[in-house]
């Protein structure tokens, strides 16, 4: 550094000096291409002359020099000056040299400076100059304020170096709550969720009274609801428990571990309102998949008077995504339109109109997007590919390319989802094969997942039965499903059978597997098999969780299961549901009674095949919204092939659009066909 210092930036004054070092003294202004001031720039020229002295002769002459041109005290000032305004310009280089020269003339400037100069180093990632400063703050005797150390803890914690933040923490003389929050924090947000627990111990312990900070940070490290428990007494003993941030955080924790009772006694503890508060209770309920709750509680809010925010629509949109509600969607929407510009809200509406199957809405918001990122892109492109558009999700991601974002891991997820889906194998190989080389991905078990898919609906199931060989990571039963799914349709026992048991060892409850097994078994006329599927359900008690399908009418969620009468329009329904079965049936609809072994619904017979909860669902549809208006469904189950030809049909004879989204996907009915092109 010092050699730099002279021997780049100097080198005119080095020549001059050869000749005559003190006439260097007098044309101060030649300097200013350094950018110095010239009255500032004076002393560090007298003061570059006696280290150019230094290096030629013995200190005591050097020193004995700089006390005989009398510069020392008035240009130790001006240094300091000059270094503090290249720190405040956050001219690191600069301010480096003038550092450079402080350290050799034993000068320090004040805390906030060097803390000033440090957060430069941090905004740059300059670890090498941070560590200087760090020297340079503890050299010879020099003794730096607390707040100043704990800034330099914070730049090591920023660099990502935990190592050096503790050294320097363990050698702190005096400790205070900003010192240990900020090691809590930077162990909490490194995962080492114990390390911050242990320090919140050794803090009060030392006597230091957490603050909000401390506990919101470790609260986040908190794994499971135990640790969560004993932190939340220790708020309480602290008295922070009515903090606006401390009381959020607890929410929030509460509702990651899926704590929701716990959380929502949080939430109801809170004396005064505050939006923050609201915000989490919301989330928290909208995150773990409980809409209604979620969607109560925004009621209650807003008849508090609070007017929701970019977060509280976020977690709203959230709720209505799960609990595909459209309707309800597009009204907070409107709300929506206030904050036009918000990135991650903009993004929960896309998800929002995807999820809910309506891709016309969605791909106007994306279109209407200013500002679009990789979330933005990748919801588009699934948006497409899931819904059956595969042409446009691959378009679209052409178009992602050109606008020079980067796909991450779920881009191409959906990518390989929209060749599986057009049956592009060799596209979706290549994206599989390239992804590491072309965007810097290694495929995940997901992507193996649609490789899976994409082979066995082609038929390929050797191939797919191979890769799953090569994973670098487990096959989960989610891969064997997939498979067991592929054998279905292309009739492939042996694998099929291969397939379930592995399925069963790593999940043995799952109803929906032996059900598959057995319908794949009665379609090639197993009987035998048949009944021994059906057994050992029987005997381990097996039971497969009823379908149960749900329609939005004017806001409300109408849910209906197979055998249950409890809808108050039962009667209507079902009267509905005949006739339109008469109807289909003149046009040649054939109730597939290898549906009624397939079973997906849990029952027996044909009647129970007529009934399946989406025919239902699709039924009250019809009786409660206008003619042309589509109809949405959503599903706990997958569709039985019945179910699917019916709706077909339906579609067709009715001439409107009938949209199912079931766990893994969505068909859309139009025309007699599905867009999902009979494979699902
Ligand atoms: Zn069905
Ligand atoms: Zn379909």
């Amino acid at each position: 550094m010092c050699g730099r210092f002279w021997n780049i930036q100097f080198p005119f004054l080095h020549s001059r000096f050869k000749t005559n070092w003190y006439s260097i003294m007098k044309p101060i202004s030649i300097f200013n291409f350094h950018g110095m001031p010239s009255q500032i720039f004076e002393p560090l020229v007298s003061l570059s002359l006696l280290r150019i002295h230094l290096q030629r002769s013995s200190f005591c002459s050097a020193a004995a020099m700089e006390w005989r041109i009398g510069l020392n005290i008035p240009s130790a000032n001006q240094l300091i000056n000059a270094f503090s305004s290249y720190c405040y310009q956050r001219d690191l280089d600069k301010a480096m040299k003038a550092l450079d020269f402080m350290q050799k003339h034993r000068i320090w400037a004040d805390s906030v400076t060097y803390a000033e100069l440090i957060k430069c180093c941090i905004a740059r990632g300059a670890i090498i100059q941070g560590k200087q400063v760090h020297q340079h703050v503890f050299s010879n005797g020099y003794e730096p304020k607390t707040f100043l150390i704990n800034t330099l803890v914070n730049m090591y914690v920023k660099f990502n170096m935990l190592d050096e933040a503790q050294a320097l923490f363990d050698q702190m003389p005096e400790r205070n709550v900003v010192s240990w929050t900020t090691m809590i924090a930077a162990y909490s947000n490194s995962e080492f969720s114990q390390k911050a627990l242990e320090m919140l111990i050794q803090m009060l312990r030392d006597g230091v009274r957490p603050n909000m900070y401390t506990y919101s940070s470790v609260l986040r490290a908190c794994k499971g609801s135990c640790n969560l428990a004993q932190v939340h007494c220790s708020i309480i003993k602290v008295g922070l428990e009515s903090d606006v941030f401390v009381r959020s955080a607890l929410i929030d924790i509460y509702s990651k571990w899926g704590e929701l009772q716990a959380a929502l006694c949080v939430f109801n503890e809170m004396v005064t309102g505050d939006l923050v508060v609201w915000n989490s209770i919301i989330g928290g309920f909208a995150q773990n998949s409980d809409g209604d709750e979620a969607l109560n509680l925004f009621k209650r809010m807003k008849s508090f008077g609070f007017c929701a925010d970019q977060s509280t629509l976020t977690s709203v949109l959230r709720a209505c995504t799960s609990l595909a509600l459209l309707e309800l969607g597009r009204q907070v929407h409107v709300h929506v339109i206030k904050f036009d510009q918000d990135l991650v809200l903009n993004n929960a509406l896309l998800d929002m109109y995807c999820k809910c199957g309506s891709l016309h809405d969605a791909n106007c918001t994306f279109n209407r997007m200013v500002e679009k990122d990789v979330i933005s892109w990748s919801t588009m492109i699934i948006g497409f590919a899931q819904n059956g558009y595969s042409r446009k999700a691959l378009e679209l991601f052409k178009a992602m390319r050109v606008s020079g974002t980067k796909p991450n891991y779920i881009t191409i997820l959906g990518v390989m989802f929209a060749c599986s889906h057009a049956g592009l194998v060799e596209d979706g190989q290549y994206y599989f094969r390239s992804m590491k080389k072309l965007f810097g991905i290694d495929p995940g078990r997901e992507h193996y997942g649609c490789m899976v898919d994409l082979l066995g609906r082609a038929g390929k199931l050797e191939e797919a039965m191979k890769l799953i060989h090569e994973m670098d990571c487990e096959p989960d039963a989610v891969i064997w499903r997939t498979l067991l799914g592929a054998c279905g349709v292309h009739r492939n026992m042996d694998l099929a059978e291969c397939a379930a048991k592995q399925i069963l060892k790593l999940d043995p409850d799952d109803a929906g597997t032996y059900i598959l097994l057995s319908n794949i078994y009665a379609n090639s006329q197993r009987w035998k098999d048949v009944a021994q599927v059906r057994g050992s359900m029987r005997d381990g008690g097996i039971k497969k969780e009823p379908g149960c399908s749900w329609i939005e009418i004017n806001k409300q969620i109408h849910a209906f299961i197979l055998g249950d009468k409890s809808h108050p329009q039962i009667d209507e329904i079902s009267s509905k549901l005949n006739q339109v079965i008469w109807r289909l049936k003149e046009m040649g609809y054939v109730p597939d009674t290898n549906f009624v072994l397939q079973d997906l619904e849990g029952e027996q017979s044909e009647s129970s095949l007529l009934y399946h909860s989406e025919k239902l669902a699709i039924m009250f549809g019809m009786v409660s919204l206008p003619k042309k208006k589509t109809i949405r469904i959503r599903k706990n189950l997958r569709i039985c092939g019945d179910c699917h030809v019916f709706a077909k049909l339906l579609a067709k004879m009715e001439n409107r659009c009938i949209v199912i989204r079931d766990p893994i996907r969505y068909h859309h009915f139009h025309d007699g066909a599905c867009s999902c092109g009979d494979y699902w």
